[in-house]
């Protein structure tokens, strides 16, 4: 090995020293020191540059500056406890913090725990801006979850649509089916609703379809689902109903449908309905019975109910 001149050695050590600092200096993430009260007692450029703040504007105060106020206190502790612990790293952790001008913003921060000259324990923390790509999930979220809902809602009336209403009648079908009790359903269709259409326009026979969802889901239940089957024929779903209770119901909903006028034009507005009772569990032979009903209700003229026979 050869022997290094003691002024040699002192370049190198400040090269070091400079390298070290430079590499602090440009660093493309947030770097701070804090001291065991949690002040600030180093913060490199992209620090400040991401805070808002200059450098003198951090120096000296508590970190807890850039914290929102509802967290400052909990920060404050966690500091606390880092800086007298034993640990010499802190986990990554996603935090909120606030700008210089209010804004807020997400970080990773992660921390570890070195000595200072002093003797004394400091904290430094490393700060990623992932402002961005949390902005990025919540909007896909938020995509989702709406792509979610019109996957199985329908979008003129807001009720549950055809696929998932016939998931919802299987799930009810599966649990009379094990657990026992009752479930009825009733199906229904406008009278000559094409005539409103033809008289009044398509925008007009959409506002009744809404109407009449509205008086409809007025009338039910809470744990009664309100189904639109396709056009403007509906289904209702009544868990623990028999078909005697869902008849009054529906005769309930017959006559407040035909007694309160729809629309500016004060349309009247009847339907027809037919009601099936759980015999088994299947849903196809439900709904069939209920059609069959239906049916039946619109050759007694139309404005009534039709409980379909239990077996056919
Ligand atoms: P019935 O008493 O026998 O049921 O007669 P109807 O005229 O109601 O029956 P039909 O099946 O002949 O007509 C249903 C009409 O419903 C035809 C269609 O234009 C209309 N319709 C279906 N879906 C919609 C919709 O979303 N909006 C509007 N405005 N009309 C719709
Ligand atoms: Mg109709
Ligand atoms: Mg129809």
């Amino acid at each position: 090995m050869t022997a290094i001149s003691a002024d040699h050695l002192y370049e190198l050590f400040n090269r070091s020293k400079q390298n070290t600092e430079n590499v602090i200096k440009t660093a493309p993430l947030g770097i701070c020191i804090t001291d065991p009260n949690g002040h600030f007692e180093m913060v490199n450029p992209a620090y400040c540059q991401f805070y808002g703040y200059r450098e003198e504007e951090l120096i000296g105060q508590h970190f807890t500056l850039v914290v929102p106020a509802a967290y400052r206190q909990q920060m404050a502790e966690l500091h606390d406890v880092f800086i007298q612990g034993n640990e010499t790293h802190e986990l990554r952790q996603e935090w909120e913090v606030r700008c210089k001008n209010g804004e807020t913003r997400t970080i990773i921060a992660e921390a570890a725990r070195t000595i200072g000259d002093d003797g004394k324990p400091r904290k430094v923390t490393f700060v990623v801006d992932i402002t961005q790509r949390k902005r990025l999930e919540e909007r896909l979220t938020q995509a989702n979850e709406q792509l979610v809902y019109m996957a199985s809602h329908d979008e003129l009336t807001g009720l549950v649509n055809r696929r998932q209403g016939l998931k919802r009648l299987e799930e009810e079908l599966k649990r009379c089916e094990r657990y026992g009790g009752e479930l009825s359903i009733a199906m229904f269709d406008l009278d000559d609703f094409k005539a409103v259409n033809d008289t009044y326009g398509h925008a007009t026979g959409d506002n009744v379809l809404q109407e009449v969802t509205a008086k409809v889901n007025g009338q039910l239940r809470s744990t009664d689902v309100q189904v639109r089957l396709g056009g403007e024929e509906f289904l209702i779903i009544m868990p623990e109903i028999n078909a005697q209770a869902a008849h009054t119901a529906m005769e309930r909903i017959r006559q407040c449908v035909a007694e309160s006028p729809c629309t500016e034009h004060r349309l009247s507005v009847t339907l027809s309905a037919g009601i099936a009772c759980y015999v088994e569990a299947s849903s196809t032979r439900m709904l069939d019975r209920a059609d069959k009903a239906m049916y039946q209700a619109k050759q007694n003229g139309r404005n009534c109910v039709v409980i379909a026979p239990s077996a056919m």
